[in-house]
């Protein structure tokens, strides 16, 4: 069977931009991260860019009208027909419910929901560090709790669900970058 449709689901600061990236050249699928293409738009100053940057900037989610919307979008182009690898997508149980209607509407399924695990004084610890390197206006002392706080709440609660559809495997976000792009990839195997 070949994997090809995979959601990475974690706490901010797993590191799944950093895997996304990995996991998808070596799979030939496009990984699309919802924090990118907002980021992305904020930077262009569009419309949806306007609006997600207040969200952003407090921690908070986006909308999911707002959210959905830009997703369904990028799933219909072309380079997803074969595959993708989500990041940072879904976040809510409505998501959850949107993915599901996208993916019946196009007649595929999920083939895993893979979780990168961490402990969360190392997640906070890795996110101010990215505050000093890359200067994201969301990693604020402040704002990195308030993310650590919504992802408990509204997102950690999605793991068990895919648990139940029998499509979660769990790894361990702990280590060298490289180890842990192996033990995904032996996940996904
Ligand atoms: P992190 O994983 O470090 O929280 P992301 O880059 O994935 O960062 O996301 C940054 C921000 O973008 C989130 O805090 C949120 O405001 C917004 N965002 C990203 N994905 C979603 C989503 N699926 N639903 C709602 N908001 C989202």
């Amino acid at each position: 069977m070949t994997v090809s449709r995979i959601i990475l689901i974690g706490p901010p600061g797993a590191g799944k931009g950093t895997q996304a990236a990995r996991l998808a050249e070596h799979l030939g699928v496009p990984a699309i991260s919802t924090g990118d293409i907002f980021r992305a738009n904020v930077a262009e100053r569009t419309e949806l860019g306007q609006t997600a940057q207040r969200y952003m900037d407090a921690g908070e989610y986006v909308p999911d009208e707002v959210t959905n919307a830009m997703v369904a979008d990028r799933l219909a182009a072309e380079d997803a027909a074969a595959g993708f690898l989500l990041d940072g997508y879904p976040r809510t149980e409505a998501q959850v419910g949107e993915l599901d209607r996208m993916l019946g509407g196009a007649g595929v399924n999920l083939d895993k929901v893979v979780e990168i695990t961490a402990d969360v004084d190392e997640l906070v610890a890795r996110l101010l560090k990215r505050a000093i390197e890359q200067g994201r206006s969301d990693d604020t002392e402040d704002v990195i709790r308030r993310r650590q706080e919504v992802y408990a709440d509204q997102t950690a609660p999605l793991v068990g669900l895919y648990e139940g559809r029998g499509l979660l495997v769990r790894v361990d976000g702990l280590g060298a970058i490289d180890e842990v792009t192996e033990r995904l990839l032996g996940a996904l195997d």
